[in-house]
Order: C-alpha cells, then structure tokens, then sequence
C-alpha cells in the first residue's frame, strides 16, 4: 500500500481521497478549508495542517485544484510540494490547468528529483463518487506506469495521451465538447418549451435516438427542473474555455464554435450564475430567448 499525500479535498479530490483510503491507502490530505480536511479524517485518511505535512512522508502526492494560480503556489510555492517532497516522489497533478503550466511543473519537477504527471479527468462528481472518472495523463511511460494502479482506484477509462500537458490538451478538447453539448441540449429545451411541447417527453425521445448523450442522459431531469446545485461551477468551466481558446491560438487553429459557446459561459458568468452548475447554460438560453 502506498503513502498518499492528496492536496485540494473540494467536490472532486473529497471523493478521490476516500476511495484511496478505502483501497487500504495511507492518505494524508490537506485543504486550506479545514472542513474539507476532517471530512477526509472522517473517512479514515489522516489531516494534515500544511503542504509540507501532507507530502514528506508520501511517495505519490495528487494534487486537485481550482487553476493554475493554486496549482503553482501548492507545488511550486515556497514551503510547496517540490520544496517537501523526497526525491523519486511521483506528483501527480489531477486539477484541469493550462498545458503550458503543466510542462513547468513537470520541468521543474525533474530538476527536483519529482517525477510528474499531469492527469486531468471527466464524469464529474458523479464520476469521483462512483470512481468511474476517465483520466488522461501526459508525462513519460514509466511515470504513467507507476501512477497507473493508484488511477486504477480513481476511475475507470484510464490513457496516457502523450508527453507532459498532452492531458490537459485532451481535458481542453473535452470541455468544448462539453459546453457545447450544454448549450445546444439548452436551445433544445427552449425550443420544445416555446412550442407548448413537454419539454420531458421531448428529451426522452432524442436521448433514444442520434442526439443521445451522456449530458441528456445524467442532466435533462435536473435541467428540466431547474435544479442548477454543482456539479460543475460555472465559474470552473469560464476557466476551463479560457485554456481551450489559449490552447486554440497557441496551436494557430480557428475554433469558431468553441468561440461562441466560450462567450455563453461568459455570459452566465456575468449574469451572476458563476457558482452554480454548468447547466444552468440553460438559464442564458432563456434569456436570450426572452423567456427568462
Ligand atoms: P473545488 O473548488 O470543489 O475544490 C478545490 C479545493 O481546493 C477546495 O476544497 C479548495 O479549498 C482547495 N484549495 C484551493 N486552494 C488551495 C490551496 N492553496 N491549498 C490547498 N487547498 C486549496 O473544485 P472541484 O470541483 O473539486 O475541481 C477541482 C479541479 O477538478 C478543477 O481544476 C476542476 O476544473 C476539475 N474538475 C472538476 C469537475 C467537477 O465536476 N467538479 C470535473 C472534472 C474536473
């Protein structure tokens, strides 16, 4: 059994970190939010007052949190992970960050003695609940290897895509997909209300047909209802269009639809939905549609 060091126990790394402890892991997590640390106790893990703390003794260290800004203060800070962490220690950085703060770690990382991983995931917190996250990781073979029994506890499509910040590439790729799905399932529901046709029976129909998907699947009860509780903040998937569209430019490609649908999140950003679920995308379409 490994000693895990799990740094950031939000919506997403809460779960995780339980799932390690209950594989018979010794996890030692730390959060800036000292409830999201007695949570993990509570689970049977251990707490940890610092970063330090929670990383000196582990050999693997995850890492899941907001953006990039944290994920460069808790590894790369002062008293951060590579400050604490002995050498040969695998990091591994589960949080959706742009690649190219991915590739410093990494780089940084090496000069440290840290081995890297950059391992985003999709499902969502239903997908940390259930373990079944599909991980894609960027970094070496041999990293990917060693990391791929402890990802095996985590979820359950797991593939390395390719060199360091090759996952966050795919992370963004999903993302687009993602939105994308949200908005249109959104006019789809707009449409359907506008027209006097239940909005139910109508979504029931297109989950069983070419239109299906995963979102029409998990979220047109919620949506329908306009239950909008996180889930997947707003705020989060703002972040996570911004790297798609940096990703797109560095890249040189024109991705106009992302483009678009980047701007709806930005509006329910702006029309004060930040902190609730991303499929309150749903809520922008009524608006535009005046039927808010
Ligand atoms: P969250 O805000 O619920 O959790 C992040 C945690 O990090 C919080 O508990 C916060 O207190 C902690 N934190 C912040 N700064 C810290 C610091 N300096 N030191 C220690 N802890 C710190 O977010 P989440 O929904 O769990 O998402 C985490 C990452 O996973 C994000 O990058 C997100 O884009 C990605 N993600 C989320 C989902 C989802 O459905 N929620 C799905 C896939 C990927």
């Amino acid at each position: 059994m490994t000693a895990v060091g799990f740094i950031g126990l939000g919506i997403m790394g809460s779960p995780m970190a339980g799932h390690l402890v209950a594989a018979g892991h010794h996890v030692t997590g730390f959060d800036v939010n000292r409830a999201s640390v007695d949570r993990l106790v509570a689970a049977g893990g251990k707490g940890a007052s610092s970063v330090a703390e929670a990383v000196r003794e582990a050999a693997v260290v995850i890492t899941m949190l907001p953006n990039h800004p944290q994920v460069e203060q808790v590894v790369l800070g002062e008293d951060g992970v590579l400050a604490n962490a002995a050498s040969g220690t695998l990091l591994i950085d589960m949080s959706t960050i742009r690649p190219e703060t991915s590739i410093a770690v990494a780089t940084t990382g090496v000069e440290r003695g840290v081995r890297v991983l950059d391992a985003p995931v999709s499902g969502g917190e239903a997908g940390a609940k259930q373990a079944s996250l599909s991980i894609m990781a960027g970094g070496t073979e041999a990293d990917f290897a060693a990391a791929k029994p402890i990802l095996e506890v985590l979820g359950t499509t797991i593939v390395h895509v390719g060199r360091h910040g090759a996952g966050q590439v795919v992370k963004a790729a999903n993302q687009l997909v993602v939105a994308g799905i949200y908005a249109l399932v959104s006019e789809a529901i707009v449409l359907l209300d506008a027209s006097g046709v239940d909005a139910k029976s109508g979504l029931d129909v297109l989950a069983g047909g070419l239109a299906a998907n995963r979102i029409l699947d998990l979220k047109r009860d919620s949506m329908i209802a306009r239950e909008f509780t996180p889930g997947f903040r707003i705020d989060l998937h703002y972040k996570d269009m911004g790297i798609v569209l940096d990703a797109a430019r560095q890249s040189d490609v024109a991705l106009p639809v992302s483009g678009l649908v980047a701007q709806l999140v930005a509006a329910a950003r702006a029309m004060g939905y930040g902190s609730l679920d991303h499929s309150a995308l749903l809520k922008v379409s009524e608006q535009l549609a005046g039927r808010s």
